[in-house]
């Protein structure tokens, strides 16, 4: 970006990366009409990004697409005329379409890359759907979702599986491959779906793939770099059928905008207003490519992304916004000793999340209360000695906001917290200790973390730093391979499945159990099985 640009105002933000109401409404499918069509003949296949839907309340969804034919056309409008087109969607409670319970209409605009975010509602609690699309005379694949249970209810259980790291660039995506074979409600995301480093010949160890475009080759910053690196990822059709398969829930952690950002802060020094403006950017292409409610539409660098869902009384699920708010890393360094990061003022979730999370908690009625947050909660000393050595960049840079956390828990008596996450591309199991240093203390609850879905390429049962994290005597599993984790939650249990392929650069890795954690309701911790 030009430094000569005036600072930007909410304004000129919006004048830049806003879009307008009518645009918008119109790819929600709420200002469509129903007879009308617009946009003429639509260019052939026009459904090569897949479809995907998100976010379940008791009696709907948001289903999302995108229109495009070319995904990888430079300008990142996938091919598509900059015309609006209009799409057509069907709701059934069978693959085959013959029991149709919601059809509707919305046009696609190319100030939203041509996506559409139809949301759906009037469906059952509790119940399986399939959706697909219609451009034209052009049929979409067909996805499958689901609604959340009735709040009300305790249903029986929730199969779901967490994911996060996804650089398309370091190897296939098996382990979407495999999620997408397995029975689940819901997949919760969290965070690195794309990484914004340019893509050569020296990081792309995905085999048997062209380098991308030079339009790749450099990091992204624009809106249509942003756009192009979505169009680039989910042109995978590992990915396409993990989003087909069920509904997914998603936060984001630092590489959708860039690595180790915080707030308005870059760790390349980019100046904070220009910052924004690529937050704004970044934004708009992650609600683009995403099935995202329409109250989630950014506005100019502000994503409203922190929200809560639920399954019946089974799981309150709170998806947390890890970087939008969060404080500047201690003297600007992400691993450091600093005293500093024991400033009492310090917040990973910024006040206002803060209070709205642990109000959700104090009236939360559910089993289980599940957090999904981009970076690992339990402390995690890297100092083999008697010093100690943390990553600011995940919880352990604002001890002041765990612990208030902490006393959120054990205030409103909140059952059952687990702390579900990403980021370091290794699968980790922990359990949360009321004191780090003192193993004997109350555990308050349990963390998983799921390791990548490709990021950092093949791996290996452990790494360098293996070691140093299992020398915290509250982290029970270290393991360097890429994959995703499969859990089962039911009144009385959560059974965690961490699952692993063997290799990524190539294809076709067969998927393993690496290892099976249990958790019973009201004994917070970690039993492994396997
Ligand atoms: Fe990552
Ligand atoms: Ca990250």
């Amino acid at each position: 970006m030009s430094p000569a640009l005036p600072p930007p105002t909410r304004r000129t933000f919006l004048a830049m990366t806003g879009v307008s109401a009518a645009a918008f409404a119109l790819g929600t499918g709420q200002a469509a009409a129903a007879d009308e069509t617009v946009g003429g003949r639509v260019p052939s296949d026009p459904f090569a990004l897949g479809v995907a839907s998100g976010d379940p309340l008791p009696d709907g969804v948001v289903l999302w697409t995108r229109l495009a034919p070319d995904p990888l056309a430079p300008d990142g409008h996938g091919g598509m005329p900059a015309r609006p087109y209009s799409v057509r969607y069907e709701v059934a409670e069978d693959a085959s379409f013959r029991r149709v319970v919601r059809r509707g209409q919305a046009v696609a605009t190319p100030e939203l890359a041509h996506s559409v975010h139809a949301e759906v509602r009037g469906l059952r609690p509790g119940r399986e759907y399939f959706y697909r699309f219609r451009a034209g005379s052009e049929l979409s694949p067909v996805g499958r979702t689901r609604t959340a249970p009735d709040h009300r209810t305790t249903p029986s259980g929730l199969r779901f599986a967490t994911a996060s790291c996804a650089a398309w660039y370091h190897g296939h995506f098996t382990a979407y491959e495999h999620m997408a074979a397995e029975d689940l409600d819901l997949v919760l995301f969290l965070g690195d779906y794309i990484y914004e480093y340019g893509i050569t010949a020296g990081n792309l160890w995905r085999e048997g793939v062209p380098l991308p475009a030079a339009e790749h080759a450099v990091e992204t910053e624009t809106l249509e770099q942003y756009r192009l690196r979505y169009s680039l990822f989910k042109s995978d059709p590992n990915l396409q059928a993990a989003h087909a398969n069920a509904p997914w829930l998603i936060t984001t952690d630092d590489h959708e905008v860039q690595n180790n950002y915080a707030d308005d802060w870059s760790e390349k020094g980019v100046p904070p207003d220009d910052f924004l403006r690529r937050r704004a950017v970044a934004y708009r292409a992650l609600y683009e490519n995403q099935p995202l409610r329409a109250v989630m539409r950014p506005e100019g660098p502000d994503l409203p992304l922190y929200r809560r869902y639920r399954w019946g009384r089974l799981a309150q699920i709170d998806m947390l916004d890890n970087r939008q708010f969060r404080d500047r890393y201690p003297a600007g360094q992400v691993i450091d000793d600093s005293p500093e990061r024991h400033d009492p003022r310090r917040s990973l979730l910024g006040a206002r999340q803060e209070k709205w999370l642990y109000d959700g908690l104090r009236r939360s009625d559910a089993t289980w209360n599940l957090l999904g947050t981009g970076v690992v909660m339990a402390e995690i000393d890297r100092d083999p000695g008697s010093g100690e050595l943390y990553s600011n960049d995940m919880w352990d840079g604002f001890p002041a906001n765990r612990d208030r956390l902490w006393t959120a828990f054990e205030r409103y008596r909140i059952a059952n917290p687990v702390a579900l996450s990403g980021d370091i591309h290794r699968h980790v199991a922990a359990e949360l200790k009321a004191d780090w240093k003192d193993p004997d203390s109350r555990t308050v609850g349990t963390e998983l973390v799921t390791g990548s879905i490709a990021s950092d390429g093949d791996g290996a049962e452990t790494d360098s730093v293996g070691e140093l994290w299992l020398a915290n005597p509250h982290v029970e599993l270290y393991n360097a391979r890429r994959g995703y984790l499969s859990c089962a939650l039911t009144p009385d249990r959560l059974t965690a499945q961490f699952k692993t392929v063997e290799y990524v650069t190539r294809p076709g890795a067969p998927i393993r159990t690496t290892a099976r954690f249990v958790t019973e309701a009201g004994r917070p911790g970690l039993n492994r099985e396997v």
